[in-house]
This record gives structure tokens, C-alpha cells and sequence, in this order.
């Protein structure tokens, strides 16, 4: 089966690095040089141009948000095969998703949303969980493309439903991180041992994502790697506010989450790494990490 992959970011690169292993697989990056090195590293075929992933059975996109996505729908629509199934591995949004699909559609193209969790560790190790929307035989073939960078994959529902739920997701994660930064810092302040304190409350009720894999390493171990840019988690809880928006619904927490994010954001910058939130939270009690 000829598979091609669109965006080699911080995800996009070892998940298509996984996929060259098991597919005829033709890379795309907007920095060419990247797919060069994909190839490199994983005997994939790099594409000097955006058009030549378009003779392909199914195409995976895993871009900064749907905006991106529908540039190069826009772009590659024209070259694509009938009967392709276009895989979208962005964090994207739903309502646009919709759109995509249907633009698609038209033109004989089924499109499935396929959001992933479990970040880059997750998609070095092929570990991701995938949340697809689409239709049930849609679905049936996006689930044997993206196996090889999976060790979930559920069915959520029609195209959106897989969007839907990763912003619903990474709006609880980012509510669980900023918490934890609060309650370290207190108890930071009372002087107690932050390697001690997570140990206390990941054996407790407070214990979290945010506090067993995430906090960890940059609180005890001093280590602030850029995994994810904060721009895009921002992003998230943006879609996820809007979605709670479009059903009426009062969702102060993350509301109150997506501001502090938004302002975290706007003082660290959009290269800034999501973690770094914790940071930005010590810095408004005139603390440091
Ligand atoms: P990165 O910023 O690392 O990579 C973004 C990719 O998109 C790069 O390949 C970049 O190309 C490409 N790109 C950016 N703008 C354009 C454009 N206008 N046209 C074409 N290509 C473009 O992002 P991530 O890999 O971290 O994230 C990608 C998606 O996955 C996002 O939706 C994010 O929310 C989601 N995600 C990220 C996770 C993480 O831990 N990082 C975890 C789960 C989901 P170039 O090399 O030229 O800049």
C-alpha cells in the first residue's frame, strides 16, 4: 500500500518513522531538509514537492492546526486518488474538520480526524493513542494504516468526534498540570523535599498525569525539554472552550484554564514548551522553579 505523511514535526517524524517499516511511504515537509533526514533515518522516500503525495492510497497529516491541514487539502485535492482515505493526526477542530471532509468527499476522498495521545515519547516507542472519527468502515482502514505508532485506537464516532475528545483531553491535562504547580509550590514554600511530595501524592487522591509522568522530571530533575510547544496546547483548550461554547454549556474551569495558558503564552512566547506553564505559575508568587 502507498502511504504518504505530510508534517515531520516533534510527532510527525517518529510516527511516519514507524509506518516506513511496514508501507511504501513517500514523506512531506515544509522544510525539505527534514524529509531528507527521514529518509535518511528510515529508508522513506522523500517528496521535493507536495505534489508528489498525491498518487497515494492513503495520506496522513500531522500539522500545527486545521488551518495548515486545509492549505494542503487545498493544494493536493486536485492530484488525489478516488477512493483514498485522507488520515488527519492533528489536534485539530471539529466543526472544520467537518468541512474538510465533505470538501473531500466530493471529489471521491474519505477523510478520517485520527488525533493522537501520548506524546513524543509515545510516538518514538509506537505507544500513541488514537482517537479516530469517521465512518465505521472508514475507520476499519485508518486502524490497520496507523497500528504500526499505536497501542490504542478507539472508534469515538462520525468525523469531529475524534477532535472533540483530544481538546477535551488536553484541556483536563493542562487543568491537572497548572494544579500541581500550585500545590508544589505551596508546599515548596513550607519547605518541603519536591522528590518527597510527589512521591506522597502519587501514592494519593492527588495524583495525576500531570504529577506521575510530566512534573517530575522538570521539578526534582531540573530538565525543561521542548516537546510541545505551548502555542499548540493553548490552541487546544481554545477549541476545547469553543466546543463547550457551541452546547451552551458553563465550563469555568476551562475557561480559567485556557486564560491562564493564554497568558503564560503571551510571556513565555509561542516556542515555549507546555510545561513551562509551571514556571510562569511560580513567577506570578515571584518564585522560581
Ligand atoms: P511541530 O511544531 O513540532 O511540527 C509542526 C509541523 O508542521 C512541522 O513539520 C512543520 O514544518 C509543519 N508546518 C507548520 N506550518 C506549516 C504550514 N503552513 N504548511 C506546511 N507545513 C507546516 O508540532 P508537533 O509535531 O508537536 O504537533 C503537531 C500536531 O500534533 C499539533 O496539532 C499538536 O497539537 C499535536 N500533538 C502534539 C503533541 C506533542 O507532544 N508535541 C502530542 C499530541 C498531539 P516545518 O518543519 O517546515 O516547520
Amino acid at each position: 500500500m502507498r502511504v504518504s505523511f505530510i508534517g515531520l514535526g516533534a510527532m510527525g517524524f517518529p510516527m511516519a518513522g514507524h509506518l516506513a517499516k511496514n508501507f511504501d511511504l513517500t514523506v512531506w515537509n515544509r522544510t525539505g531538509s527534514v524529509a531528507q533526514e527521514h529518509a535518511r533515518t528510515f529508508g522513506s522516500g522523500a517528496a521535493s514537492k507536495l505534489a508528489d503525495c498525491g498518487d497515494a492510497d492513503a495520506i496522513i497529516t500531522i500539522l500545527p492546526t486545521s488551518r495548515e491541514v486545509d492549505e494542503i487539502i487545498d493544494e493536493l485535492a486536485p492530484k488525489l486518488k478516488s477512493g483514498a482515505l485522507w488520515i488527519d493526526s492533528t489536534s485539530g477542530d471539529p466543526l472544520q474538520s467537518r468541512q474538510s471532509a465533505k470538501r473531500l468527499n466530493d471529489r471521491g476522498v474519505r477523510f478520517v480526524d485520527a488525533p493522537v495521545t501520548g506524546g513524543t515519547p509515545g510516538a518514538e516507542k509506537g505507544t500513541l493513542t488514537v482517537m479516530i472519527g469517521g465512518s465505521e468502515s472508514d475507520f476499519r482502514r485508518a486502524q490497520d494504516i496507523v497500528k504500526p505508532f499505536s497501542a490504542k485506537i478507539f472508534h469515538c464516532g462520525g468525523v469531529g468526534m475524534g477532535h472533540a475528545i483530544k481538546v477535551i483531553t488536553n484541556t483536563m491535562n493542562a487543568a491537572n498540570i497548572w494544579v500541581a504547580g500550585e500545590g508544589l509550590l505551596a508546599l515548596k514554600k513550607l519547605g518541603m523535599d519536591m522528590k518527597l511530595a510527589l512521591e506522597v501524592i502519587n501514592a494519593g487522591s492527588g495524583r495525576s498525569n500531570a504529577t506521575e509522568n510530566l512534573v517530575p522530571k522538570r521539578v526534582v530533575d531540573g530538565q525543561w525539554p521542548l516537546t510541545f510547544k505551548l502555542s499548540l496546547h493553548d490552541k487546544d483548550i481554545r477549541i476545547a472552550n469553543s466546543l463547550a461554547h457551541s452546547q451552551h454549556l458553563v465550563s469555568p474551569v476551562f475557561g480559567l484554564v485556557g486564560q491562564f495558558f493564554t497568558a503564560a503564552c503571551n510571556e513565555l512566547g509561542h516556542q515555549a514548551d507546555y510545561m513551562d506553564v509551571l514556571k510562569y505559575a511560580a513567577r506570578m508568587n515571584g518564585e522560581e522553579w
